[in-house]
C-alpha cells in the first residue's frame, strides 16, 4: 500500500501541467507599477534614522539604547526589503524581453521564494520586537546571531568581531535552558516560533491600525519554505517541461506558461511587500515610538510619510 501511495503522489507532482490563466499585459502593467513603487518605498524607509528620533542621552538612558537597536534593526530591514525588490526587477526583465521566447526555470522560482520568504519573515521578526519593547528580547536576538557567527570557522568573517569580551556571554547563553533563553534576567523571547509570533499579530489585528493579512502571511511563507526546504510541489507545477505553447500577448511579448507563472509570482509578492510596509511595518514602528518619550518629530515624520506610501497602494491589487 505505502508503495502505491507513493506512486500516486509522485505522478501527481510529476505530471503537473504549467497554467496560463491571466492577461499577461495587465500583469506587466501592474508589475511596473508595483516596481517603481517599491524603489520609492525603499527610499523613503532610508529618509529616516531612528536611533535619531530622540537626542542622544548616552548609554545610561534606557530608551536611547531600545532606540539604538531599533535602528540596527530598522536598516536591516530596509536592505531585506530592497533584497527582494531587486532580486523581483532581475527576474521581471529576464522573463519580459522583447523579441525573444520568454521562460523561467527552477532557478527563477528558487530564488524568489528564497527573497520573498526572508522579507515575511524578517518583517514578522521585526515588528515583534519593536511591539514588545523588552531590551531581553534584543538581547537574546544578539547573542544568538553573535553565537551562531562564532561558530564559522572560516579564517576572516568570524575574526571580525572581537569575541573575547562576549565569549563568556555566549557560553552563559548557551548553558541556559530554553526556557531561561526565552525568559530569564537576560534574555527574553515571548513568542520563540514564526506561528507564535503570526498568532500575537493576528490577536492585535483585531483592533484598528492593523491590516488583518496574516493569513496570507501563513500560507506564503509555508509554501515559500517548503521551496527552501527542497519541496517539489511548487516547482513540478511551475517549471519549464519539454516543448510548450509559445504565446504571444501583448503582441510584442512571447512567452511560455513558466514566464507567465514567475510573472504572477512576481507581481503577488510585490504586493505582498508594499502591504507589508504601509499596512504593517510602518503602523507597529509607529506606535512603538509612542510609548517612547521625546520621539513626536519622529513619528510624525513617519506618519506623513506612511500616508504618501499609502495612497500609492489603495485601489491596487494583484
Ligand atoms: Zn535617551
Amino acid at each position: 500500500m505505502p508503495f502505491e501511495h507513493n506512486k500516486l503522489l509522485y505522478k501527481t507532482l510529476s505530471e503537473a501541467t504549467p497554467l496560463v490563466l491571466r492577461d499577461f499585459g495587465v500583469m506587466r502593467e501592474k508589475i511596473n507599477y508595483f516596481l517603481s513603487n517599491l524603489d520609492y518605498f525603499v527610499t523613503q524607509l532610508e529618509t529616516i534614522s531612528p536611533k535619531s528620533a530622540s537626542d542622544s542621552h548616552g548609554d545610561d538612558c534606557d530608551a536611547c539604547v531600545i532606540l539604538k537597536n531599533i535602528d540596527m534593526r530598522y536598516r536591516h530591514d530596509i536592505e531585506v526589503f530592497r533584497t527582494h525588490a531587486s532580486g523581483c526587477k532581475r527576474l521581471w526583465l529576464k522573463i519580459s524581453q522583447a523579441n525573444q521566447i520568454n521562460f523561467a526555470d527552477a532557478e527563477d522560482f528558487v530564488s524568489l521564494s528564497l527573497t520573498s520568504r526572508s522579507m515575511i519573515e524578517n518583517s514578522i521578526r521585526s515588528c515583534f520586537l519593536y511591539m514588545n519593547l523588552d531590551i531581553r528580547i534584543y538581547n537574546k536576538y544578539l547573542i544568538e546571531s553573535l553565537a551562531s557567527f562564532s561558530k564559522l570557522h572560516w579564517s576572516t568573517l568570524p575574526q571580525s568581531f572581537d569575541t573575547k569580551d562576549v565569549s563568556a556571554a555566549i557560553t552563559g547563553f548557551e548553558s541556559l535552558s530554553n526556557r531561561d533563553r526565552n525568559n530569564s534576567s537576560l534574555y527574553a523571547d515571548p513568542q520563540p516560533t514564526f506561528k507564535g509570533k503570526i498568532d500575537y499579530f493576528r490577536q492585535l489585528s483585531k483592533t484598528p491600525g492593523f491590516a488583518d493579512f496574516f493569513d496570507d502571511y501563513e500560507r506564503m511563507y509555508s509554501a515559500f519554505s517548503d521551496v527552501a526546504h527542497g519541496g517539489a510541489a511548487f516547482l513540478s507545477a511551475s517549471n519549464r517541461k519539454g516543448p510548450q505553447i509559445v504565446l504571444a500577448c501583448p503582441p510584442d511579448l512571447r512567452f511560455v506558461a513558466s514566464a507567465h507563472q514567475l510573472a504572477e509570482m512576481i507581481g503577488v509578492t510585490l504586493m505582498m511587500s508594499q502591504k507589508t510596509i504601509v499596512n504593517f511595518y510602518l503602523p507597529v514602528l509607529i506606535q512603538t515610538l509612542e510609548k517612547i518619550a521625546g520621539t513626536d518629530a519622529m513619528r510624525a515624520s513617519l506618519t506623513t510619510m506612511h500616508g504618501q506610501l499609502a495612497a500609492k497602494i489603495v485601489g491596487h491589487s494583484f
